[in-house]
């Protein structure tokens, strides 16, 4: 899989499988970029997330309507 940055001044690829695929609702990442960094694959639809973790800091407009586990403080300190 390959992907890059907006401007195209950064490109990568990936060989392995995805190990961490989610959505992080944490307060830096809604800052930082607004979406997921699988978004930067130049086909998103290869890596599906598969947990939202820091639900305790999501919008309230969002309603999340899917499978994937919760993690409402991330991984470390949650089980699920
Ligand atoms: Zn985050």
């Amino acid at each position: 899989m390959e992907g890059g940055c907006f401007c195209g001044a950064v490109r990568y690829s990936v060989s392995g499988p995805p190990f961490a695929a989610e959505y992080c609702h944490c307060r830096m990442c809604q800052k930082s970029t607004g979406a997921m960094t699988i978004a930067s694959l130049d086909d998103p639809n290869l890596v599906k997330p598969t947990r939202h973790i820091f639900t305790d800091s999501q919008v309230r407009w969002l309603n999340i309507d899917d499978d994937c586990k919760r993690f409402p403080e991330g991984l470390a300190k949650s089980s699920g």
